[in-house]
């Protein structure tokens, strides 16, 4: 099923839609619910003709559907190819394959996907885009192994990893120029785990203004879901509602030749298969 979070008279709940994409239905639990473990227990027992609110999609304010209990968890240089726009040596390549390179983003940098990216113009002439799968955790998980990992997700959205490449590069680790107020669009919805047959198969595109810019499949993935979470979770607690941004193929506006950095007004759209599509406006 695919859950919504939308904002309603002040309040924000959650939604699932219906199979037409028009309607969504909640109800009174599902506003009260603030935890996603708590949505992720309660979701699975529910039974979707006893929803009594409903809603038209098109009228809903979409707010982030994830809300994790900790910085998003991202992994970087997950993609051959993205590695060498960057210039990457074949010795990168060996050096990421044995470990993945761990970074996080900080959580105030959620926006969800009806809100802007805001330029920080006065801070960055660097602003770039990164489209990603995002994975989200379904229960407190402690030293999953790789063949147990993948029991531990509950959903997927799509996460765009807005950048800013001269912070990222001034302050050396990535944390600062990964992580300015909206540089963490996310959405449109969950799917959950049960619709998306193989995540490690997906194609995932990226256009700006239309422009085609990254065009890829997530089996191009060097760590793959499963290796991420194992990884992540030794002696680290994931917790339910926990998100992984997994990594950005190659096409990113540092890696054309002069770069295509983002610019006011540009539009992003990001489209992952069996997902949907995320779009953020820059201001
Ligand atoms: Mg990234």
């Amino acid at each position: 099923m695919k859950i919504v979070r939308f904002l309603e008279k002040g309040n924000i709940g959650f939604g699932l839609i219906d199979s037409t994409g028009k309607k969504v239905f909640s109800s009174d639990a599902l506003f009260e619910v603030n935890k996603y473990e708590d949505l992720i227990s309660f979701i699975d027992v529910i039974d979707m003709k006893k929803l009594r609110l409903e809603y038209n999609f098109d009228d809903l304010h979409l707010c982030a559907p994830i809300i994790p209990t900790k910085n998003i968890l991202c992994i970087g240089k997950n993609y051959y190819d993205h590695i060498l726009e960057f210039d990457g040596s074949m010795e990168d390549i060996e050096r990421v394959k044995e470990n993945p390179i761990f970074f996080s983003k900080a959580l105030t940098s959620i926006i969800g996907p009806m809100e802007d990216i805001d330029s920080h113009s006065n801070m960055t002439n660097e602003l770039d885009y990164e489209a990603e799968l995002g994975v989200i955790i379904s229960k407190d998980c402690q030293n999953v192994s790789y063949e147990q990992a993948l029991d531990y997700v509950f959903g997927y959205t799509i996460i765009n990893d807005v950048t800013a490449r001269d912070l990222q590069k001034k302050h050396q680790q990535w944390f600062k120029g990964k992580s300015l107020d909206t540089f963490c669009p996310s959405g449109p919805w969950v799917v959950t785990k049960d619709e998306i047959e193989d995540s490690n198969n997906l194609n995932i595109t990226l256009s700006v203004n239309g422009e085609v810019r990254q065009k890829a499949n997530t089996k191009l993935m060097i760590h793959d879901i499963a290796k991420q979470i194992s990884v992540l979770s030794q002696g680290m607690t994931l917790k339910a509602g926990d998100v992984i941004a997994t990594g950005t193929p190659q096409g990113v506006g540092m890696g054309f030749k002069p770069p295509k950095f983002l610019q006011v007004g540009d539009e992003v759209t990001i489209t992952i298969e069996k997902i949907g599509r995320l779009t953020n406006k820059i201001v």
